[in-house]
């Protein structure tokens, strides 16, 4: 009788940002949706979430995509972690502080870098290459390099295979440096599919003894940095919105600046300096089309009467999509509406 192979991921504890974790259970039959995934547990001792005389932390699944790299049996099961309750949510489950909101949209563009022996790939072993300036969405030897291309393809196919709603991808400034970018409707979809397409790029690099290069700025200088926009709209902003909510919505932004900052990723005053197409950290700033500012407002925003969707430039590509999202949406609940 064949088996079934569920992957059960989740975040350990480790701050300031949680890392992957998963392991296989065996089931004989084929799950239909996440209800049919079991709770499970795990040794938090392990992953920073107990103390070892007490280390049962408990899995809840909350998602289910199909895993075609492991054959056509195969399932990851993402997780929240629970208490041995099941019901409280571990201090480390940030998923839970997401405000549940089907109407809510996010699209996340993340970047990173693909190195190895602790270079980008296709940098030389010592010093530097060109500068920037042809690697952006280039193509060619010189450009990109020789398995790169191929990790970010097979990359791609299993995330569509999984369900992902990928939006595109691309090389990116930064020689070894690329992009994905995820939309999802509902507040807590986006980061549940961004989560499980890092998981799926880091095993996937595995087999290239490649490693993804998740912090924000590997490297000083000329060199840019990683982010990820983060693109956010709520039922309200979309069909109601308009000039004074904008304003307004700008102000509580300009307010919670800090707030923001804090839930973004760590290390961020190394990419926030006012260049490279960034806003410096302690400056909040908005703008029409702007690149250079915290918030960028798409033409399409105003040419519709103020109302769609907006983009935060200054979350980066280490950052806790959970976080981000969670700290988004307590700021525009405290704008009022209508
Ligand atoms: P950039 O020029 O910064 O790369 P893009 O226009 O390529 O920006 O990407 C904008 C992203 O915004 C899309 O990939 C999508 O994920 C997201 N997006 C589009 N419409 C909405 C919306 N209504 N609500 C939330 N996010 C959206
Ligand atoms: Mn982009
Ligand atoms: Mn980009
Ligand atoms: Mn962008």
């Amino acid at each position: 009788m064949a088996k079934y192979k569920l992957e059960y991921i989740w975040l350990d504890g480790y701050q300031p940002v949680p890392n992957l974790r998963g392991k296989t259970r065996l089931a004989d039959e084929a799950p239909k949706s996440v209800e049919d995934c079991p709770i499970w547990g795990f040794d938090g001792s392990s992953t920073q979430q107990a103390e070892g005389h007490s280390s049962d932390c408990m899995l809840k699944p909350v998602g289910l995509y199909p895993d075609v790299d492991r054959g056509d049996n195969a399932y990851i099961v993402l997780c929240e972690v629970m208490m041995p309750d099941c019901e409280t949510p571990h201090p480390s489950n940030m998923r839970a502080t997401v405000e549940n909101d089907p109407d809510t949209w996010f699209g996340f563009e993340q970047e990173y870098f693909l190195f190895q022996n602790k270079r980008p790939l296709g940098w030389p072993t010592d010093g530097f290459p060109s500068p920037q300036g042809e690697y952006y969405t280039g193509v060619g030897y010189a450009n990109v390099g020789n398995v790169a291309r191929e990790i970010v393809e097979k990359h791609l196919d299993l995330c569509l295979a999984a369900g992902i709603n990928h939006e595109g991808i691309n090389a990116e400034v930064a020689k070894g440096q690329w992009e994905f970018q995820i939309f999802a409707k509902g507040s807590r979809k986006c980061a549940d599919d961004l989560w499980v397409a890092r998981y799926l790029l880091l095993r996937l690099c595995e087999k290239y003894s490649v490693d993804v290069e998740w912090h924000c700025k590997p490297f000083l200088g000329d060199w840019n940095g990683s982010g990820m926009h983060c693109n956010f709209s709520t039922k309200y902003m979309r069909e109601t919105g308009g000039e004074k909510y904008f304003k307004h919505l700008m102000e509580v932004f300009e307010r919670n600046k800090d707030e923001h900052i804090a839930a973004y990723g760590p290390d961020n005053h190394l990419r926030l300096t006012g260049l490279h197409e960034t806003q410096s950290i302690d400056k909040f700033s908005w703008g029409i089309a702007d690149r250079g500012a915290s918030i960028r407002v798409p033409h399409s925003f105003v040419n519709n009467g103020y109302k769609g969707y907006l983009e935060d430039r200054r979350p980066n590509s280490q950052g806790d999509p959970y976080q981000i999202a969670s700290r988004i949406l307590r700021t525009i609940s405290e704008v009022p509406t209508g």
